[in-house]
């Protein structure tokens, strides 16, 4: 059997795997590639969440009143995962305070708010040729650009790439896979910008020096994969091919793919990189490309909008910050006049959101905008598991979600750790294959943000313990430097006091016996007189 991963260049076609589980579904594909991709206009008002990303959470770096150009900094951190936001326009910042963002907890987060001023005005950027530049610098305009993975993740491209260099890849792997219903985002993104997602991948091997790189797009975007075969025969790339995927949820997902090309399991607890291989989406390609060749920080991104309550589904290229509401209304606004049932992402990763007030960020590949509630929720009204088993079957990731379920449901997080629940991808496969209707997702992210959160605790308890011991430990040895110094001072004295004794000039025997008879003489004297 040849490995994908096998030293052989770009000659020998990989064989593909499968994976466990999985689900073939409805692809309901076709209703937002019906229309070709549009610029989404500006609207009035941008509202940037100043945490796009999985990590630490940016600080404002301007203040209300001031005037902003398209690409100019706005929110940073030092933290090592993070990643910088933009502005996407020129405007005036109008507002720093808490609004409506897309996050599974439906809490309001802080955000900059920019008054567009229709201008669209850039700041001025330098840009080297990035094909003179070593990885070093690549990686620091990577950083400057606020990139984070597009697939819907949003996690910080920049450590994800320091860490593939350190390790050493065999394999760059881009993923274009795309498998989830509804969302056609990067098959758009794959037909118009197939040359910028190859000159992407290029100055990721230029970065990473890979022995090969697979190209990997599902068999249900034959558009897509023709417009990117044409374009990697016009490119230069070396060692790299295009691989169709059989159609199948979720082979998108990283060690679904990473099974699929080279027949390997991704061992538990483990990373992509621990086996020598890299994962990057077609659209975080794209933002590369544009970073280091004009010096664009992430400021946009392809939208989906669809569903069966929007009139007009599509693509968009969308600002970050641009109201769900604003795009709906490009999309020819909702079909019917209730109470729309919006999802960010797609209908098996998804959450819902609690409005259309809610901010397009980095991390917004599809908006669902359906009629009916798509993403159960937790109402505790469900059937009791039945144990029919339906559930481990279709786990693409082989854990045994019935078990997860009942500890994650006892609260006993440390038996949920023991069956692994930090693999589980949340594809909802077990989900929606479940006849009791558990909406067993649901309960594995409450386990998980639960544990997050009680390891969050006991992570600033742990570094709050840490600072009172080094404090203390300082005070003690400061108390000791001192109680030494004065030691030291007091000896000094001593000596110097000896010292002085010592060098003071011994009595003349002479002087004595003349001061002595002197004396007496007065007294004589003194005695005759009296
Ligand atoms: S959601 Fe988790 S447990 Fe359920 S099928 Fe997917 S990976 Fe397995
Ligand atoms: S599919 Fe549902 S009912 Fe069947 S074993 Fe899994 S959790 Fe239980």
């Amino acid at each position: 059997m040849v490995a994908a991963g096998s030293a052989l260049g770009g000659r020998v076609k990989p064989e593909l795997h499968h994976f466990h589980g999985g689900l073939a579904l409805d692809g309901h594909k076709s209703e937002s590639l019906q229309r070709d991709l549009r610029q989404a206009s500006l609207p009035q008002r941008l509202y940037l969440p100043i945490r796009q990303h999985i990590g630490d959470s940016n600080r404002p770096v301007v203040a209300v009143g001031e005037r902003v150009l398209r690409g100019q900094l706005i929110a940073s951190s030092s933290a090592l995962i993070s990643a910088a936001v933009h502005a996407p326009t020129s405007g005036i910042v109008s507002e720093i305070g808490r609004h409506p963002v897309p996050h599974p907890s439906g809490q309001d987060d802080d955000c900059i708010v920019i008054d567009v001023d229709g201008h669209d005005e850039r700041i001025e950027v330098d840009c080297p040729n990035p094909e003179e530049l070593g990885p070093t610098q690549l990686f620091q305009r990577i950083q400057r650009a606020g990139i984070v993975g597009l697939g819907g993740a949003a996690f910080p491209t920049l450590p994800k790439l320091e860490r593939a260099a350190s390790q050493g890849i065999d394999m760059l792997i881009i993923n274009g896979v795309e498998c989830e219903p509804y969302i056609t985002c990067d098959d758009m993104l794959m037909r118009h910008y197939a040359d910028d997602i190859l000159r992407g991948t290029g100055y990721l091997q230029q970065m990473l020096t890979p022995g090969r790189t697979l190209i990997c797009i599902e068999d249900n975007k034959p558009e897509a994969i023709a417009e990117m075969r044409r374009a990697l025969t016009r490119s230069t790339l070396q060692d790299s091919e295009i691989v169709s995927i059989p159609t199948l949820y979720p082979s998108g997902g990283e060690k679904q793919l990473i099974e699929i090309l080279t027949g390997r399991e991704v061992p538990h607890g483990q990373l992509a990189f621990d086996i020598g291989l890299l994962c990057q989406n077609v659209g975080t390609c794209v933002a590369i490309t544009r970073a280091l060749e004009q010096g664009e920080a992430l400021t946009s991104r392809i939208v989906t909008i669809t569903g069966d309550n929007v009139a007009s589904p599509g693509n968009w290229e969308t600002r970050l910050g641009t109201p769900i509401s604003h795009l709906v209304e490009l999309a020819g606004g909702y079909r019917v006049r209730s109470i729309p049932q919006l999802v960010m992402g797609g209908p098996m990763m998804g959450f819902a959101l609690r409005g259309d007030r809610v901010p397009i960020v980095k991390a917004s590949n599809c908006i669902l905008v359906m009629q009916e509630q798509t993403i159960p929720r937790d109402t505790g009204a469900h059937a009791e598991c039945i144990r029919c088993g339906k559930c481990t079957e279709v786990c693409p990731a082989s854990l045994l979600p019935q078990q997860l379920y009942w500890h994650a449901r006892a609260r006993n997080f440390e038996r949920t750790r023991e069956y692994h629940l930090f693999d589980c991808i949340e594809c909802g496969c077990c989900s929606a294959v479940c006849p009791s209707r558990i909406p067993l997702v649901q309960y594995y992210r409450a386990a998980k943000s639960e544990i997050r959160a009680a390891e969050h605790v006991k992570y600033r308890s742990d570094r709050a313990r840490a600072r009172f011991e080094f404090r203390e430990k300082r005070l003690a040895l400061k108390k000791q430097q001192e109680e030494e110094r004065r030691r030291q001072k007091r000896e000094a004295l001593e000596r110097k006091r000896e010292g002085d004794a010592a060098a003071a000039p011994a009595p003349d025997p002479v002087q004595a016996a003349l001061e002595r008879v002197k004396a007496r003489k007065q007294g004589a004297t003194q005695d005759e007189l009296s």
